[in-house]
């Protein structure tokens, strides 16, 4: 048996020749495997059932072509992707991306994080992604409602609420979910509530849900902030993004007395330093749908810096909240200069390896996304829960239950920190917990 640095690092160059230029893919299976020394060492039967070889190979992918006429009659077709990555604990769950970056790399970066953040929550979920390169941006309802049609034509027969359970993700909100379950509906002739998540709580979607990523978010930032000795209180924040995890982001550091003084979208960045205007910033976003730029029109105190870097701005708690590699080494460097003491991701994968790396080196609290913006999909698998037993919790009790299950994954991932001898990493935590909980469920069920 080769060292198992050497079987990692095996692993790795058969991943990268198996998806080859899958980037974000290549990067997010380096971060994982790259922390899992410890954990092989201790379980070797993990290494002789090829645990991690399997882990990486996706159970299935779908990839089909979607068609759909624009309000003009122009024909446009568009790709769908389905990852279905790994079902050793639940059925396959995970999120729907409708953006043009979207490919199959992105696609499987998505569903291979989400296979360690699903095992993170303690609940019955395998991991998945799915999405298109359809951009939501621009079209009417009716553009999106047929897009939306058309994709779930597809993707239907791969469905079911034991099987895959879709939801939201960057470009898909409650408007899209409520299309794609229509079109579901229809086509099976099931009202089949637990198919997808992420639904309007008036027709079976959980109170809470929308809330619960950015929620969730602030609950894992708060434990960190905790185990430093401090809180939110009087905390200077910036949050990347303006989108759903954002807002609910900013909402939360809010009620607990921190104060935001950024946000962002890919064209600016708005710097509010009496803190920003979540009423304004909800009704552009969520009402609008409106870029925040329009933002200081109705508050002449704020700055928008057009295509600025958010990252430059002093504060002592970054959330990034937008997308994938948005915060870079550099970045990285300038937030630890101005005194920023925890970083907890909002979005998936939005620090690149050498910005983990600065954190780390600065000692600074860094929460994954896996870890951190896990209360979304939680949630989403309490709206299964709830739509299992056709009933309907109450927002507070739902808070509670998310409240407690950010609370649970930090301590897990903080203890398994220590555990292996890296006390306060919660990269090395939060990856050994996932993968042990998937590890050992796929060697109990044999070679499948
Ligand atoms: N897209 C979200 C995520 O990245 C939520 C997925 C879900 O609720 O299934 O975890």
């Amino acid at each position: 048996m080769p060292r198992i640095a050497e079987q990692i690092e095996q692993i790795y160059r058969q991943v990268i020749h198996r998806n080859p230029g899958e980037a974000e893919f290549h990067q997010a299976v380096r971060e994982v495997i790259d922390t899992l020394g410890p954990v092989l060492r201790k379980h070797p039967e993990f290494a002789d059932h090829k645990i991690i070889e399997r882990i990486c190979e996706p159970e299935r992918q779908i990839i089909f072509r979607v068609p759909w006429q624009d309000d003009r009659g122009e024909v446009h077709i568009n790709r769908g992707f389905r990852v279905e990555f790994n079902s050793a604990l639940g059925p396959y769950k995970g999120g729907l991306r409708f953006h043009p970056s979207v490919y199959l790399g992105i696609v499987k970066f998505l569903g291979f994080e989400q296979i360690f953040k699903n095992a993170l929550t303690g609940l019955p979920i395998g991991g998945a992604k799915g999405g298109s390169d359809f951009d939501p941006k621009g079209k009417s309802d009716d553009e999106v409602m047929r897009f939306c049609q058309s994709f779930m034509t597809e993707l239907y027969r791969h469905l079911g609420e034991y099987t895959d359970v879709p939801a939201g993700d960057i470009g898909v909100g409650a408007r899209e979910i409520g299309y794609l379950f229509g079109q579901y509906k229809r086509i099976t002739n099931r009202y089949e509530s637990g198919v997808l998540t992420g639904k309007n709580p008036q027709w079976g979607g959980a109170l809470v849900r929308r809330e619960a990523t950015g929620y969730g978010a602030v609950y894992f930032v708060d434990e960190m902030l905790k185990v430093r000795g401090q809180s939110f209180e009087g905390k200077r924040c910036v949050v990347s993004g303006s989108g759903n995890v954002a807002i609910y982001t900013i909402e939360k550091i809010q009620e607990l007395g921190g104060k935001v003084v950024a946000c962002s979208d890919s064209a600016g960045v708005i710097y509010h330093k009496d803190g920003i205007n979540l009423e304004t910033l909800k009704r552009l976003k969520e009402v609008e749908r409106e870029r925040i730029a329009g933002y200081v029109k109705e508050h002449r105190d704020a700055e928008y810096i057009a295509g600025g870097n958010i990252w430059e701005i002093p504060c002592q708690v970054a959330m990034p909240s937008a997308t994938q590699n948005e915060l870079d080494g550099e970045s990285a460097r300038q937030l630890v200069a101005n005194g920023c003491i925890a970083v907890g991701e909002g979005a998936n994968m939005p620090t690149t390896p050498e910005g983990v790396r600065v954190f780390s080196e600065a000692g600074t609290s860094y929460a994954p996304g896996k870890a951190a913006n896990a209360g979304g999909v939680a949630t989403s698998a309490l709206e299964m829960q709830q739509n299992a037993s056709r009933d309907a919790w109450t927002f507070d009790y739902t808070e509670r239950r998310l409240h407690e299950i950010m609370k649970e994954i930090h301590r897990s991932c903080y203890e398994m920190a220590e555990e292996f001898g890296s006390p306060g990493n919660y990269v090395i935590g939060a990856n050994a917990v996932g993968f042990i909980r998937v590890a050992e469920a796929m060697v109990a069920f044999g070679l499948i």
